[in-house]
């Protein structure tokens, strides 16, 4: 993003009363045009998990706004109460859906937050070891690994039943998202079309993606072979900087989504993601990298592999199953996409869905946050499972590995018999349940 410069009209206080004093500085700051389109209507209020929960202005989209705008013209400083009402905003874009005036709260929360990271770019030891390990996919593995023995060693019982991390609410809140870890698959690095190729697509293999739900990627190439697709799979693909976006650690995802673009062939159709964060980060590349073509290029060809199914046909036989679905925020908010998968569900035989009350609301995972922010994560989580109890549904469907870990976990501490699943997993299940009665896959 370019350096901001107000023009004279739009800065604070009119062309004859120029101010010059601003908390912003350098690039990537919040845009100021965008700041003043919002009329204060409070229409988004309703729709934010936090004023939600705390009722308190300054931690709702109209109150964040006041304080970006407040920090745009001079009139308050990068402090510490500010950066707080930050940290507690989940970045799930509710408030955009919810917005008549079209403000774009994601990209100025973004751009705030990288102020706040280049003039203080220290961060809690939990916060560097989360950004050192999770957008660096061989790392990752390296640590999941033992922690797959600590679980099914029976150790993690032990600790818990102990309340040894009571102390540490941290540890504790990943030690609680923390289920099996299942053993990795190995993609081939081309799946072929079945029938004629309608074209080729490029995986998105993620990071948590392809390390706690390897089956999700693994299921998403079949389907899209069988739509028809010729899937590549570049197996050293990194990160796509989707959680330092979140962050506003905007220089470390940029030279990620350079390595992304880099990374995948130029004559791909699309770019396929089934994790609603990758998704929702890598549409945006072009507002954080409109000089570099081939990041343009990739943003522009980035699906949500829901988005190439629904126009597919798909082998799907009965499934019988009582399912609802949650809207992973940065598929619903952040892509604008709702209506896909729902659509896709609903075309299994004898699956049937039941409409999640407040589906749109954040379950609490928001990337991280249920790692730094638990207590407030822990409150939406219970609400999201009071909702889903309500459906009386067994399964529970929704498009992000961060909700599949937080709806999981939030079973678990209620003892419910609940399956969390990617709707590309409950799509593969209802092709082999053709297979398993004798139909062509
Ligand atoms: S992004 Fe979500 S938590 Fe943050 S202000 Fe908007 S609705 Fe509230
Ligand atoms: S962000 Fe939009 S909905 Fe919220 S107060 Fe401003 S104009 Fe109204």
């Amino acid at each position: 993003m370019a350096p901001h410069t107000p023009p004279p009209s739009s800065r604070p206080g009119g062309a004859g009363a120029l101010l010059d004093t601003t908390a912003f500085v350098g690039p990537d700051v919040p845009d100021f045009d965008a700041l003043r389109s919002c009329v204060h209507c409070g229409i988004c209020l309703p729709q934010c998990p936090t004023y939600r929960v705390l009722g308190e202005e300054m931690d709702s989209p109209r109150g964040r706004l006041y304080l970006i705008r407040a920090a745009a013209e001079g009139r308050l400083g990068l402090t510490e109460t500010f950066g707080r009402h930050l940290d507690l905003c989940l970045g799930c874009r509710a408030c955009e859906t919810a917005c008549p005036s079209g403000v774009p709260f994601g990209s100025l929360l973004e751009a705030t937050r990288a102020q706040f990271h280049r003039r203080a770019p220290t961060a809690s030891l939990l916060s560097r070891l989360i950004f050192a390990v999770f957008p660096e996919p061989a790392r990752l593995g390296a640590i999941l690994g033992p922690l797959r023995l600590y679980h099914r060693s029976g150790l993690q019982g032990l600790v818990r039943r102990s309340g040894a991390l009571r102390r540490f609410p941290r540890l504790a809140a990943m030690d609680a998202l923390l289920g099996d870890v299942p053993a990795g698959i190995r993609l081939a690095e081309r799946v072929a079309a079945h029938g004629a190729a309608r074209g080729r697509v490029g995986l998105l293999l993620g990071c948590v993606q392809r390390h706690l739900y390897p089956q999700v990627n693994r299921d998403t190439a079949r389907l899209l072979a069988l739509a028809g697709w010729e899937v590549v799979i570049p197996p050293e693909q990194g990160c796509c900087g989707a959680l330092e976006l979140h962050a506003g650690r905007l220089d470390e995802m940029r030279a990620r989504a350079r390595r992304l673009a880099a990374g995948f062939p130029r004559d791909l159709d699309f770019i396929v993601t089934n994790a609603a964060g990758c998704g929702s980060a890598m549409k945006a590349y072009g507002h954080w990298l409109p000089d570099d073509p081939e990041v343009v290029r990739l943003a522009g060809r980035t699906r949500d592999v829901s988005e190439l199914l629904a126009a597919a046909e798909l082998p799907l036989q009965p499934l019988p199953m009582t399912a609802t679905y949650h809207d992973a925020c940065h598929l619903a908010h952040g892509q604008r996409i709702r209506r896909e998968p729902r659509a896709l569900l609903g075309r299994i035989p004898g699956l049937r869905l039941v409409e999640l009350p407040e589906s749109e609301l954040c379950c609490g995972s928001a990337g991280i946050y249920n790692l730094l922010e638990p207590d407030m994560a822990d409150r939406l989580l219970e609400r999201k499972i009071d909702r889903i109890v309500e459906t009386g549904a067994r399964v529970v469907v929704t498009a992000n590995p961060g909700c599949l870990l937080q709806i999981a976990k939030g079973a678990r501490a209620r003892g419910l018999d609940l399956e969390i699943l990617h709707p590309v997993e409950v799509l593969a299940r209802a092709v082999d349940a053709g297979a398993a009665r004798g139909a062509k896959p």
